[in-house]
This record gives C-alpha cells, structure tokens and sequence, in this order.
C-alpha cells in the first residue's frame, strides 16, 4: 500500500487539515508485534494520529511520542514519529482477545480501559513539552480531539480508522485532522461541524477508493481547499547497537556486574521494531568500564 498524508487550509488559512492513507504501515506494525485485530486497530489508529500529529512540527530533528496508558487488557500503547512521515509504534499487550462492542465493531475503548493520553512534544528545548488528558471515549480519535481542545485550546475533529480482514491482515487504515485557528467565524464552524457529522467512517471511505484528498475535499470542498503539501509515510525505527547498548546501562552497575558473572551472552530486542542485538560478555565488560569511567 501506498502510504501518505496532505496538508490542507481552507476558508482563508482560518482551518488547517490533514489527511492520511496509512493501512501498509498499520499493517506492517502489526506484522512486527503479532497484534490480534483490537490490538492492531487501537495501536494503527495512534500511529496514524502520530503521522500527522507529527507532520505539525517543523524541524527535522523534533520528536513526537504519543502515549496511552490504561488499565483495560492492552495496558497502554507507545508511537513516536517525526515531522517527515517517520513513525513507529508498539503496543504493551499485543494478544488482546475481546468481544465486539455494542456497535459491532472492535472494541479499542474496551482494550485500552480508563487511562491518560500524553502527547510529548520534543523539538529541541531543554524539557520536552508534556500535555496529559484523561481518557474521554478510548477510541482514540475524540480522546486525541479532547487533548487539542483541552492542553492546545485547538477545537479540533479527528477521524481515525483502521479496518481489519477476516485473515487479521489490515485492509485499510487511515484518517483525517480539521482544526479551527483563532477567530475563525461560528458559522464556518458549524458547517464544519455538519458536514462531519454526515462523514461515513474513514474506513468506508477509504475501503470504497476515496482518498485522503477526497476525504478533506468531502469536508472543506466548498470553502476554498488549499492542498499544500503531499508526504509519503512509512514504519521506520532508527534503533543501532549504539542506542541499545545505552538502554542497557541503564539497568544499573550491579544488575550489568550480575549480567557478566552468567558468563553468556545477552540479547535485546527493540520494542519497536523487534530487531535483537545481541552483546558477548566482553563488550559487556567494555562498556561497563567506559561507564565507570564517565562518573
Ligand atoms: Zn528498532
């Protein structure tokens, strides 16, 4: 699948959007962490919100993490992305197993329970910026609405999809961000508002060819939509030996010690993307050394 966002304004730079067709990366998520369909669903639609979340940044190097922690099965789920299409994300359970809810649907409220959503905003100062709301529905799309209204004062809509097969595999996923800027009039706000309301789900769309262009154009198409940007994404870790090895001196000086008196090897995986690396007793010793030395 062919996978990217837009960026859009309308109404006079009063309204910003962003749409994306997200279900290769979705899938390929679920592919890396074995997600059953609730799971693959609830962490699909918090990448997809990474995405474009993450494309409102400015430089290169900022970071977003969005994470939820609940107290449903799933436990929580982490994302991360950047300002270029980059993202990756892992859930904390990834074999939730739950019955469809009252809609029929996949029950991503269900899975994730009551928690918080933290949106972390790192672009380069000392602290990153930490904004945190309660859970409000735990379908993750009105909880990332929520946020935006409550930490940015931002009124915003957000859509989010991801639908899956009958083999597990994503069919398609995806998802749209309309947000209203300062002084932006009542009455376009409330077509807005309406226009939404009689939106079919990002899934339907998507599932019966729409784009995300088509989908911003289904909302703005009338108030002078402005496409200005169209970026591939895609699931990307930039994890190395070196970062791992750093997580692992993390555990401490004694718990490393412990580490080489086994005498074995021992293997990391990265929590997001799976790959394992693997440091002999040696390096161990190497880099336990050099952290002695640093003190
Ligand atoms: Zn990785």
């Amino acid at each position: 699948m062919n996978d990217y966002m837009v960026r859009a304004y309308a109404a006079g730079g009063m309204v910003r959007a962003f749409a994306a067709t997200t279900g290769g990366l979705c899938d390929e998520a679920r592919g890396i962490h074995s997600t059953t369909p609730v799971a693959s669903a609830a962490l699909g639609r918090l990448m997809t919100a990474g995405v474009m979340m993450g494309a409102m940044m400015k430089d290169p190097q900022d970071l977003l993490t969005l994470k939820i922690d609940g107290n449903g099965p799933m436990r929580g789920i982490l994302v991360t992305a950047d300002c270029q299409g980059n993202v990756k994300g892992y859930p904390y359970e990834n074999l939730v197993i739950l019955p469809p809810n009252d809609k029929g649907k996949l029950d991503v409220s269900g899975a994730l329970g009551l928690g918080v959503l933290s949106v972390i905003s790192d672009i380069g100062l000392k602290e990153p910026y930490v904004g945190q709301v309660q859970l409000v529905s735990g379908e993750i799309a009105e909880d990332i609405a929520y946020y935006y209204a409550n930490s940015e004062q931002v009124p915003s809509a957000v859509g989010l999809g991801v639908l899956i097969d009958p083999d597990s595999t994503v069919h398609c996923a995806g998802g749209f961000i309309v947000q209203l800027m300062p002084g932006c009039p009542e009455e376009t706000l409330s077509r807005i508002e309406e226009r939404i309301g009689k939106l079919d789900s990002v899934t339907n769309l998507l599932a019966s060819g729409k784009t995300p262009e088509d989908i911003l154009t289904m909302i703005l198409g009338d108030m002078d939509l402005t496409f200005t940007d169209r970026m591939e994404c895609r699931f990307s870790c930039n994890c190395s030996r070196k970062r791992v090895a750093r997580a692992l001196l993390t555990l401490g000086k004694t718990e490393l010690q412990n580490v080489i008196s086994d005498g074995k090897p021992v293997e990391c995986g990265c929590h997001f993307c799976g790959k394992k690396y693997s440091f002999s007793t040696a390096e161990l010793e190497v880099m336990l050394k050099a952290a002695e030395k640093k003190e």
